[in-house]
């Protein structure tokens, strides 16, 4: 079958395929976390002492001696046994952004050569995967692979299942011989221990009672797209490089916005549904399901919950979305641009930190200018979004989310924040030395009287802003959909730690003075707010305005690409930041320079091979066979002595002509080896190799415009997104 023929097929059997059988789903209570190892099962399988150390170190952290460790996975393996497990998994996530785990079967042989089930708290707390073939940034060489994975006790472990067996799951870390992370989790745990340590200092000047351990928990909307299984598997662009590297605009695309929040196609939503039925089972807490914006795109966002689980749950999401799809026909694509001209997929980071004592330090409440302690840990934010917003930029720069920044659709690569009018105002206040909170928000009433009033949210929401505040807790709006949310929370609790340890040591030199507290706090803001004030934004961050404004007015730095963002992490105040901190050595920083500058150039060299390659051997071969099929017809047609208008044919010749010239330009461009640095050849990549893509790219589209739709060899876009 020709591939044109396997499209049509395609298009056939989508359409007239039988729906796959849908089971009921499941009550909720029967299979919420069943699943997890929760500590409600650990309270019923170890002793008094075990479980209540425990808790203790999933609640606050605090170490666990062997002993613990052996009862635990004395329980642990007998919970998994009982549901089929026959191994168990380190599972930990090494610097691709992916997860990673090594699988160890829970039986040995003995003396006698019976084969008995083992598992022990050794066993548990330490594996030791080669994993040479991680990327590791220079931290290793190869001849000195060894890498070890921790059991991480604050994130509980799990049961996967297949068809045909289930892995007990242990979240872990892994790190280096020499105790370097290696991984994700490290620095995310280290930096949520910085930002508790400075959290605590900056609480304990001016609370009165106790303060319990802070902790940053962190809700992330994941978009992502459907696309049939069947023109996937036709499309080697989205196979391989998870986006479409060539293909027209249809002549319907998201311009009526009609499938936002619209009504949920049938088959998707039984597709939903077993995901979440996973997720519950997982203890993952899926929450809110919807149409995206574009045709063909969906969201769904679980409740948050402690960041370094968040985290991991995030992970696990993100393989269940994948699978899930797989076996209901689709394949789910991550990318964070799969279709040019259509909106591409984020995901939103929604971050706040909080305690058992003090509550969510990002609430304003209803009185917010009499909030000491939201006031300056959203002073902290603005501080820390200003001084470090390159690295923010670097912490969600890559090659896919490079074509969502900057372009009019999700927010610019320009960091700055919204706060909403209601806060802006008393941050206004505060410049001026002064706190009567100008700005409350007050009720809405909508004059209905069947409709009950609302207190009024503290501001709206601002869609354009890269990182706003949203009531309760920052929104980080510009990571990307296939990213790790670990990244960006590392970078976030980094800053903020860095923020309210500068804010601990001003408000501590007021109040030494012997300055009443709640001026001891206008001042410290004040001072903030005139250093760093120019990050706030409430305008129309898309706007030319504003990314001239920015960039020459408030001095902030507009990067547009990975090539312009990775180079701020050599930078001397973010290697001081980390260091200072604690989050990162400069080492381990570097190492991350170095891997995510490596997953950047190959990301585009693969895509550039992709493009030589489609255009050379689906693309170039189409326009050929429709053209001679013209040329056959109008030479008939001349024997009739009709004249026939070769328009068509000419500009099929000329767009082939032209696409083949850049195709050369481009495969010549791709052999350039020799660089004089890493920055230098993501350089080369952002604007040689990308920009002659584009124009590969350009002359494809037009020929797909102009070549018989039964010819053309590439499911089409209006195939994609809307066939379902
Ligand atoms: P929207 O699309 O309106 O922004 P969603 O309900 O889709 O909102 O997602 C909001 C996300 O923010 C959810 O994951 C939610 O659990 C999370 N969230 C809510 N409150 C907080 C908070 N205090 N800290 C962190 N995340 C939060
Ligand atoms: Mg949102």
């Amino acid at each position: 079958m020709s591939r044109n023929e396997a499209r049509a097929q395609a298009v056939f059997e989508i359409t007239t395929g039988e729906p796959i059988p849908v089971a009921k789903p499941s009550a909720l209570e029967n299979i919420w976390a069943s699943d997890v190892f929760t500590l409600v099962k650990m309270e019923e399988a170890l002793s008094k002492s075990a479980y209540k150390a425990m808790k203790n170190t999933m609640e606050t952290g605090a170490p666990l001696s062997p002993e613990v460790a052996d009862d635990v996975a004395a329980a642990m393996k007998t919970w998994a046994l009982s549901k089929g497990a026959n191994y168990f998994a380190h599972v930990f996530y090494p610097l691709t952004g992916a997860s990673a785990e090594k699988h160890d079967s829970f039986i040995v042989t003995d003396a006698s050569g019976k084969a008995i089930t083992e598992f022990n708290g050794s066993l548990l707390t330490k594996g030791e995967p080669d994993g040479s073939s991680f990327p590791n940034g220079g931290i290793r060489q190869t001849n000195a692979a060894r890498g070890y994975t921790f059991w991480d006790p604050t994130s509980p472990a799990y049961i996967l299942e297949t068809a045909n067996g289930a892995t007990l799951c242990i979240p872990s870390v892994f790190v280096s011989w020499t105790g370097e992370a290696l991984d994700k989790k490290v620095p995310l745990m280290r930096s949520n221990s910085a930002m508790n340590e400075a959290g605590t200092k900056v609480l304990s000047l001016i609370e009165e009672g106790e303060i319990a351990p802070l902790n940053s928990s962190c809700g992330a909307e994941q978009e992502y797209f459907l696309v049939d299984a069947k023109f996937a598997n036709l499309r080697p662009d989205l196979l391989l490089a998870g986006r479409t590297l060539f293909g027209a605009a249809p002549a319907k695309g998201q311009e009526f916005d009609d499938h936002y929040f619209g009504a949920i196609p049938e088959r998707v939503q039984v597709y939903m549904e077993a995901v979440e039925e996973k997720l519950y089972r997982l203890g993952i807490p899926a929450k809110t399901r919807h149409n995206e914006v574009a045709p063909g795109q969906f969201e769904i966002a679980p409740y948050f919950e402690a960041a370094n689980v968040a985290a991991d749950h995030q992970q696990m999401l993100m393989t269940v979305l994948k699978n899930t799809a797989r076996q209901h026909g689709f394949v789910c694509l991550m990318h964070e641009k799969p279709f040019a001209g259509v909106n591409g997929s984020g995901k939103h980071v929604n971050w706040s930190v909080g305690n058992a004592t003090q509550g969510n330090l990002l609430d304003p409440g209803a009185t917010p200018h009499e909030n000491l302690n939201f006031l300056l840990f959203c002073g902290a934010v603005i501080r820390g979004v200003h001084l470090y917003g390159p690295l923010l930029r670097a912490a969600i720069a890559s090659a896919g989310n490079d074509h969502r920044l900057g372009a009019n659709e999700a927010p610019p690569a320009i960091l700055s924040v919204y706060l909403g009018s209601e806060i802006e105002a008393i941050f206004e206040e505060i410049k001026d030395g002064k706190l009567d909170g100008a700005g409350e928000a007050g009720i809405l009433n909508l004059g209905l009287a069947q409709i009950i009033p609302f207190a009024k949210d503290a501001g709206d929401r601002n869609r354009t802003s890269p990182f706003a505040f949203t009531g309760n807790r920052f929104e980080f709006r510009a990571v990307g959909s296939q990213q790790s949310v670990s990244g960006p929370l590392i970078a976030m609790n980094t800053m903020l730690a860095d923020s309210l340890n500068w804010i601990a040591r001003y408000l501590e030199a007021e109040l030494a003075k012997g300055t009443e507290v709640p001026a001891a706090v206008v001042a410290v803001l004040k001072e903030l707010i005139n250093e760093h004030g120019q990050v706030i934004f409430g305008g129309d961050g898309y706007s030319a305005e504003w990314h001239r404004v920015a960039v020459e007015e408030r001095g902030l730095k507009n990067l547009p690409t990975t090539a312009d963002a990775l180079p701020y992490l050599h930078d001397a105040s973010i290697k001081a930041l980390f260091e200072r901190t604690g989050v990162l050595s400069p080492v381990e920083l570097e190492s991350r320079y170095e891997v995510y500058a490596e997953i950047y150039v190959l990301s585009i060299d693969v895509e550039g091979k992709l493009v030589v390659e489609l255009a050379k051997t689906m693309i170039y071969p189409a326009a050929m066979r429709y053209l001679t099929e013209l040329a056959a017809s109008g030479a008939g047609v001349a024997g009739m002595g009709i004249d026939l208008d070769a328009s068509v044919a000419k500009t099929i010749a000329e767009e082939t002509n032209a696409m083949m010239v850049a195709v050369t330009k481009l495969e010549e461009a791709a052999t350039k080896e020799e660089f004089a640095s890493t920055d230098e050849h993501m350089q080369y990549c952002a604007t040689v190799i990308c920009a002659l893509m584009d124009e590969v790219r350009l002359h494809a589209d037009a020929l797909e415009a102009e070549i018989a739709d039964e010819q053309w060899p590439l499911p089409k876009y209006r195939e994609m997104l809307f066939i379902k």
